[in-house]
């Protein structure tokens, strides 16, 4: 009878998890103002579809998660406005299915698989303990549902100006987190002379998981989840921690829909992830001068601002850096980015971290990184592309960090 009632009980949870059969992504480009009109729309009342990425101008691609049974109403949809439309993901089931190697490395931890929540901290736990006087942890709080949110603090020496890393705001972005715990590896082991400098050159607070609840969520429960996990209005869950941001919150690019995927929250930090974040940043605001925050995917580097196109006081050395920092990254593999601020770059959206930095301490070199894909995976980048896009985005990361050091303090 126990047994019978363990049985129940595992196969509950496993059918409590999401699943993806035969959802589809498919790209639709707009090609004039009524079909951009109408995808907005869409967007507006998806009813089951779940846009990858938003509407926003003529001849940008829009990637739209398409359920099985929502298909021939999405195809309808789609040829009245006479849209082109491209299956750019058949199964997303599929991707997620085999995302991750059969067999887990051996290793305790490492960048061929991603890992989760508890495994990423008892490695923030061993760095401390292996470079005791370097590694210090960190917690910026608790999440809504009670985790701490770890970071740690890489020091070598006395007196140095700081730079930040944050990964994994956004749940469902794996790429991300792997890619901090990557960097944060090598300035602590690269045998690289380049990379050795930079990590005594500069105090560095990182942390790979900023959105907890969100994180484990994904491994448990739903592999597609962006947001938090607070509870909102019409017994929606979350909001988008990186629309939250008490900076233009709201203005543009953002929802007050608690059931969307890019909703502000019910006020500018209503989201306890996004305040201790940024209580810990004003309290530590006079050390920084570098931002470097990590989303996916598009292959962008942007940097301020997402709520108008004005350029900030230092755009054209942004732009040029961003430049020179994509022009390194393409090095090793090819990997194309398209570098600029937010607004003309990506889409208008306010209430992001790195705006939210820029506008309220004028940091002057602010950047977020959309690692890959450009869409043949999305959100669902498999693990055996860890390495190659944590050590081109490094690359870039190089470059500006280099500026930065040569560039700082300012005049
Ligand atoms: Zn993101």
């Amino acid at each position: 009878m126990l047994r019978f009632l363990c049985l129940l009980v595992v196969s509950a949870v496993l059918a409590d998890r999401a699943t993806y059969h035969n959802y589809q992504v498919r790209r639709v480009v707009p090609e004039n103002q009524e079909q951009l009109e109408a995808l907005t729309e869409l967007e507006n009342n998806p009813n089951g579809l779940s846009f990858w990425s938003r509407p926003f101008r003529v001849q940008k691609a829009v990637d739209i998660m398409v359920p099985p049974h929502m298909l021939p109403r999405f195809n309808e949809i789609v040829a009245s406005l006479n849209l082109k439309t491209e299956v750019y993901i058949s199964n997303v089931q599929h991707l997620i299915d085999t995302e991750r190697p059969k067999v887990r490395p051996r290793a305790d931890f490492g960048w061929t698989d991603y890992y989760t929540l508890d495994e990423i901290n008892a490695w923030l736990d061993s760095l401390v303990e292996n470079y005791p006087n370097v590694v210090t942890p960190i917690s910026l709080g608790r999440s809504y549902e009670g985790r701490e949110i770890r970071g740690v603090k890489v020091s070598f020496k006395e007196g140095n100006r700081a730079v930040i890393l944050e990964g994994g705001i956004h749940a469902r972005e794996w790429i991300s987190v792997a890619t901090v715990t990557y960097i944060l590896n090598k300035l602590l082991t690269s045998d690289d002379p380049v990379i050795q400098d930079l990590a005594q050159s500069f105090d560095y607070y990182v942390f790979p998981s900023v959105n907890p609840d969100g994180y484990v969520y994904t491994h448990t429960t739903d592999r597609m989840w962006r947001k938090t996990r607070s509870l909102g209005g019409n017994r929606c869950y979350g909001a988008d921690a990186n629309r939250n941001f008490d900076f233009h919150w709201l203005e543009i690019g953002a929802s007050n829909s608690p059931c969307s995927e890019t909703y502000a929250g019910s006020s500018p930090f209503s989201e306890i992830e996004a305040r201790l974040l940024s209580n810990f940043l004003t309290s530590i605001s006079d050390k920084f001068d570098v931002y470097l925050a990590f989303h996916s995917y598009s292959q962008l580097l942007l940097f301020p601002y997402g709520h108008n196109s004005d350029p900030v006081s230092n755009y054209d050395e942004l732009l040029a850096l961003g430049t020179a920092a994509a022009e390194a990254l393409a090095k090793n593999n090819g990997t194309e980015y398209t570098v600029g601020n937010i607004y003309d770059t990506i889409y208008p959206t306010s209430g992001v971290s790195m705006d939210w930095v820029r506008g309220v301490f004028d940091t002057p070199y602010t950047f977020t990184w959309e690692l890959r894909d450009t869409g043949k995976y999305g959100f669902v980048l498999p693990a055996s592309q860890i390495i190659d896009t944590a050590e081109e985005t490094l690359n870039s990361a190089v470059v500006i960090l280099q500026h930065a050091k040569e560039n700082l303090p300012r005049k």
